[in-house]
């Protein structure tokens, strides 16, 4: 409990304003407990989380096996550097390859870094070949994935940017039509995520498979927020077929621990020679642990289908809301554009109904909940919005 009953203390608020970089414009509360998709702030309030830190605790608040296998590794050895070998990070290179595209895996610690060695790998299998990216795309705010990243309040302070990146429509015919020889890879989130909840076509994704194919280039699917069970598979691109040269992974990875992957296929295993790239923290033990015990917790198929079936409801619930114009996504990653602002219903939701939303567009609101996510939590969530919505 703060001393001023609030959940925000006054220390906490002062002491961010004063030492914390302005990058994110907060809400006022402080969190200080999790469990499953319940969050408490620091005046003991008690919140239902249909974010999940963006799309990060997809097994929940600090879920019992993933605290339990970080509390294990983090006594035994926490870090070593990659100098060295070490099991956790070669056990989860395996499970990973094995649950995706069967190549090699490039270990790091987000889904900027995972954007990063993609374009890195793209560069590698094709010197000064072009990068195609698509509008609305995000995929990070590091130099190299801002330049992919197609939003010009983001990336016009911080020109010049890197060059080679072509944008284009997110249609087949534009994908289809913008590769060529030139083309060193496609760049694509299956569901588009901070864009504002868009899933791709599969003729989209056939589209970018088959231009890809034909001219040589690489076909790299962000899944940092799509990926991990978010959509009812363990990867989007297992909702069409349609599949990848390298896909990169983050967010869900860790199980609320920060770590990224990029996984090849068996043909692009090779395209890093040694010291080509690095991370000193990249697949350290404890990420490592705690993204194996993650992946045994969403790579379940019983769990993913409850996923598609929530996301049903969840999808038909919304839809039947007043002021909600339209509903898009996929599994729990669920986007609803409104016919009036969303940011103040943002905070109305968190402070009037104790609901964790956010609005990743002006219009848009965005639902991410923990997969672990119960029928009853739904309704509650879907109660507090109808009242919200109703006032
Ligand atoms: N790619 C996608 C699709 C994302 O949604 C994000 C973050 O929202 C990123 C990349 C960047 O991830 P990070 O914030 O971990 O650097």
């Amino acid at each position: 409990m703060s001393r001023d009953g609030s959940g925000l203390p006054e220390e906490v608020r002062a002491g961010a304003e004063r030492y914390l970089m302005p990058t994110y414009a907060r809400l006022p509360v402080c969190f200080v407990r999790g469990a499953g998709a319940r969050l408490w702030d620091a005046a003991g309030n008690e919140y239902l989380d249909f974010l999940a830190g963006i799309g990060v605790c997809n097994v929940g608040h600090c879920h019992p096996r993933v605290v339990a296998a970080v509390r294990e590794q983090v006594g035994r050895l926490m870090h070593v550097s990659n100098l060295f070998y070490t099991a956790p990070q070669v056990e989860l290179a395996r499970r990973l390859a094995d649950c995706s595209l069967g190549g090699k895996v490039f270990l790091c610690n987000s889904g900027a870094e995972a954007t990063e060695a993609a374009l890195k790998l793209a560069r590698r299998a094709r010197p000064r070949g072009e990068v195609v990216v698509l509008e609305r795309a995000f995929h990070g705010r590091t130099l190299g994935a801002l330049s992919a990243t197609p939003q010009r309040e983001k990336q016009a302070p911080f020109e010049p940017l890197l060059p080679g990146i072509r944008v284009v429509e997110p249609t087949a015919e534009a994908v289809a039509a913008a590769v060529g020889p030139q083309t060193a890879a496609v760049l694509l989130e299956p569901v588009q995520g901070e864009g504002g909840v868009f899933p791709l076509s599969a003729e989209l994704l056939k589209a970018a498979r088959e231009a890809c194919d034909r001219h040589g280039a690489l076909l790299v699917f962000d899944e940092v927020q799509c990926g991990m069970g978010r959509t009812g598979r363990l990867w989007a691109y297992e909702h069409h077929g349609v599949l990848p040269d390298l896909l990169t992974t983050a967010k869900g990875l860790g199980g609320g621990l920060a770590i990224g992957a990029v996984v090849s296929s068996p043909r692009y295993g090779e395209l890093f020679r040694p010291s080509d790239h690095g991370s000193t923290f990249g697949g350290s033990p404890v990420a490592c642990a705690a993204a194996l015990a993650a992946l045994d917790v969403v790579a379940e198929e019983r769990l993913l289908a409850r996923v598609r079936a929530l996301g049903e409801r969840l999808r038909s619930a919304l839809a039947e809301l007043p002021a909600v114009r339209e509903v898009r996504g996929l599994g729990l990653m669920v986007g609803a554009d409104l016919d009036r602002e969303a940011g103040p219903l943002v905070e109305r939701a968190l402070r009037e109904e104790r609901l964790v939303i956010n609005a990743p567009r002006p219009q848009t609101l965005r639902f991410l909940p923990p997969l672990i996510l119960s029928e009853q939590e739904l309704e509650e969530a879907l109660g507090r919005l109808r009242r919200l919505l109703a006032s």
